[in-house]
This record gives structure tokens, sequence and C-alpha cells, in this order.
């Protein structure tokens, strides 16, 4: 490599990662262990403290998950990077203005919205996303002046995917337990003084369309505390439409079958512990009713209908009451515009193509995404790391593409490092 060529010792290539949550610190790792370029990170975050989803999403009882963090402290002390904290995109810095800084914009934000249900009553008190009880026993700065009403018996939580199986453990999980994590002492204490018993879980569709892993509801099924409740006629309806069309499910969705299966016949577990998660299938949220504050969840009753190559829950008119204080919804997260960059409103993502964000069909030069605010909201930690090494390939292949005469830089690609330093002033000043 010649000298002054982008990438070398005396111009090395200053990259500019936006969120760092797990894919922000897969991105900054990748780039700063690139063995040809030399490259320069600035880790850019809202919050004054990094980790993201992995400091404020994963449970606190899930510790394991959480060392993950272990590897971000090590990308943290490799040369060429640096972090600047409490600096939000579009508050202390302009989108326009980053990009004239840096060769190169990698945006990993994430999604943090929450999708809604949009039926009538979802914003009476009591009724909130699943997203805000995670950051509030967490200890997300956003999230510690929520108040919950956690005086009835039972709660009702909308969705059947793994942070369903988060919510259902925080609830029902001895207190004692969860004094062993790092759950907020604040949050411990009122989920100790907390009556619910029963948390009834409302998948839309069929157990054959329930996405929790098997791990995380066998963990739930072997906890001491909690009895978990599957109809056998539901299951066995189940069975019935997965036989009858063996080519569309995978093996996953056998192994789910199997245990709940096995749950329902108590061979994990068995009923009458302390608290106990029901599963209700085949039910839909219709309407949140109370005076000011949730008191019921009318619930309707679905049947399944063919939509090319899947089911959807069709509504049977059907309805059912459930006495309730308490209703999460945890039916996923959705990425949010960012104030000067594209997005796809139908996918809650911004548009790209292998990373590279794309705008009116074209790249938009010198910027690109991971994670998922890049792909939506799946996968698990480790999902991330291939993700962001996906979108550093691109990254790397658009400079050398670049030296080769076809650039492809942020506008600017401006060598200056001043503004950073101002982004770093104005955030070190709140
Ligand atoms: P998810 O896995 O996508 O599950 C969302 C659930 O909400 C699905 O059951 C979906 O049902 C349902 N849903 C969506 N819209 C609905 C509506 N309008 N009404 C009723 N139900 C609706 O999302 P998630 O649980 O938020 O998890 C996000 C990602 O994080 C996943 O990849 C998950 O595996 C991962 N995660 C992993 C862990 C762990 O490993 N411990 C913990 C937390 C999260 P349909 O199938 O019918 O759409």
């Amino acid at each position: 490599m010649s000298e002054h060529q982008l990438g070398s010792e005396e111009r090395p290539l200053r990259v500019a990662v936006v969120g760092a949550g797990p894919a922000g610190f897969y991105a900054a790792e990748a780039l700063l262990k690139h063995k040809e370029l030399k490259i320069e990170v600035d880790l850019f975050e809202r919050l004054p403290f990094p980790f993201g989803l992995v400091r404020f999403g994963v449970a606190p009882d899930h510790q394991k998950i959480k060392t993950a963090a272990v590897a971000y402290e090590r990308t943290a002390e490799l040369e060429g990077f640096r972090f600047l904290g409490n600096v939000e995109l579009g508050r202390d810095i302009g989108f326009d203005e980053l990009r004239a800084c840096y060769h190169q914009v990698v945006i990993t934000t994430g999604a943090a919205g929450d999708r809604k249900m949009r039926i009538p009553g979802e914003e009476l008190a009591g009724s909130l996303p699943a997203t805000e009880f995670v950051g509030w026993y967490n200890g997300h700065p956003d999230f510690q002046g929520l108040k919950l009403d956690l005086s009835g018996q039972r709660a009702v939580v909308v969705g059947v995917g793994d942070v369903t199986t988060d919510v259902v453990r925080l609830l029902l999980r001895s207190r004692d337990e969860l004094a062993k994590t790092d759950i907020t002492r604040a949050s411990l204490e009122v989920l100790r003084q907390s009556r619910i018993r029963e948390v009834v879980v409302l998948g839309r569709r069929g157990p054959e369309q329930l996405k929790m892993a098997v791990k995380e509801l066998k963990q739930i099924a072997e906890d001491p505390q909690i009895s978990v409740v599957i109809d056998p006629q539901q299951l066995a309806d189940a069975r019935r439409r997965v036989d009858a069309a063996p080519d569309r499910y995978d093996s996953t969705t056998l192994k789910r079958l199997d245990l709940m299966a096995a749950i329902a016949r108590g061979e994990l577990g068995q009923p009458g512990r302390a608290g106990s998660m029901r599963f209700a299938f085949l039910r839909s949220p219709k309407q949140l009713e109370g005076d000011g504050k949730v008191e019921r969840c009318v619930v309707e009753k679905n049947t399944l209908v063919p939509a090319g190559d899947d089911f959807k829950a069709r509504g049977t008119g059907e309805l059912e009451t459930l006495e309730t204080n308490l209703v999460l919804r945890s039916i996923g997260y959705v990425g949010t515009p960012l104030e000067g960059l594209p997005f796809d409103e139908r996918s809650n993502v911004i548009p790209n193509h292998e990373g590279r964000v794309m705008q009116d069909g074209e790249p938009l030069c010198g910027v690109y995404v991971s994670g998922w605010i890049k792909r939506g909201a799946t996968g698990v930690i480790g999902t991330n790391r291939a993700d962001s090494v996906a979108t550093v390939h691109t990254m790397i292949g658009d400079v050398l593409n670049a030296c080769q005469g076809q650039p492809c830089l942020a506008a600017g690609a401006a060598e200056a490092t001043h503004t950073a330093a101002a982004v770093e002033a104005r955030g070190a000043g709140r």
C-alpha cells in the first residue's frame, strides 16, 4: 500500500459507528482487526454507557449471555477505538455533519421501538410494551419511572417469542433467585410485592407457530416455582395439522411440539406450583377495558387460514374476557427512522443491499447498516457478529474500489478530526 493511500498508517480510514450495542461492537471489532487497512473507529452512543441490548435487553437471570460484554471490552481496548457516549444522532450531531467527518458511517441503532396491537384500550394504564418492562428491570435510564400495578393475580402477555419467556420468568420466578442476579434493587423490591400468580400467554396462531426457543421454554417448565399449562386438545390439533403437511414445518417446530407434549403430560415439573404460565393459543387481544386503567382483556378466538406457504390467524367473532391489571405486548421490536436517512416503513429497517444503505435505489455513498436496523429484530446476540462482519466486508470492498478510482465514500470524506472532538465535548457537557 502506497503512502497517503486511504487505509495507510499515514492516512487511516476513519469510521463512525452509531450505536454501541452488539452490532456496533462487532462492526468495530471487525474493522479494527482488519489486517491490511489502518482503521480508526469512533463509536457513538446516545446513552452515557455502552453495550445496548446486552446491558438493557438480556434478562438478569441470563448472566451467561451478558458475558458477551467481555468481548466488547476487549474491542474497546484495541488501538484506534474511541467511545463517544451521551451523543445522539439528530440531537447532538446531524447526519450530514457526521458524514462530513468520516470516510464511512455505520448505523447500528437497533430496534428500540415497539409494535402496537392497534386495539381499543391499548393506551390505558397497565397496558405497556414488554420492552419497557424489560428496560425497567434492567436499569435502562429511560424506564426507571415506570409505574406497574402488580396487585392483581393475573397478567396477560401477548406474543409467543423469547421476550415473552424473559418477562414470564421475571414475573414468576422466586424473588430469592432473582436477588442473585444483577436486577436493579428497586425493581426487585417492586417484584417482591407482586401478587401475580398466573401469566396468560396469548398466541394468535397455534402451538406449531410458537417462536420460543426450546431451551427457553424448557427453562421455564423446569423452574421449581412455575407450572406450564398447555391445552392437550390444542396440541393434538396442532400435531394433526403438522402431520397433514410435514414439508411445511422444520425440525425445530417438531422439537417444540414434543417439548410441549411432554409438559402437557406432566413430565417436566408438576402442576400446582406457586406461579403458572398458561398458554392460550389461537387467541388475539380484541379490546382492553377499564376505568382509566386496564381491568379486563377481551380476547377473540382465532382460526388458522392458509396464507401462501404459511398460515395466518383469522378472528372467529367468539370472545372471552380475562380479568387483569397488566397487559404486556411482546409482539416484536421495531426500528425507528433516523433524520436524514431513508427508512422502510413496512419492514421497519433502513433499506440496504449487503449492508450498503440504499436511497431511491442507489447506494448512499459511505453509509452502511448492521444489526436489527439492517435486518429487523430477529436472531440472538451472536447473530449480530456475522451480520456486522458481512457489512464490514462490503465496506472494505468499497474502500479498495475507491483506491482504484471508484469512489463511494461519505460525502465529505474529510480528513478532519476536530468535529469528533467537538461532539465529544458536547456530550461531556451534559
Ligand atoms: P419474535 O420472536 O418475533 O416473537 C414475536 C411474537 O409476537 C410472535 O409470536 C408473533 O406471532 C407475535 N405477534 C406479532 N404481532 C402480533 C400481533 N399483532 N398480535 C399478536 N401477536 C403478534 O420477537 P421477540 O420475542 O420480541 O424476540 C425478538 C428476537 O430476540 C427474537 O429473535 C428472539 O429469539 C430474540 N430473543 C432471544 C432471547 C433469548 O435467547 N433468551 C430473549 C429475548 C429475545 P406470529 O408468529 O403470529 O407473527
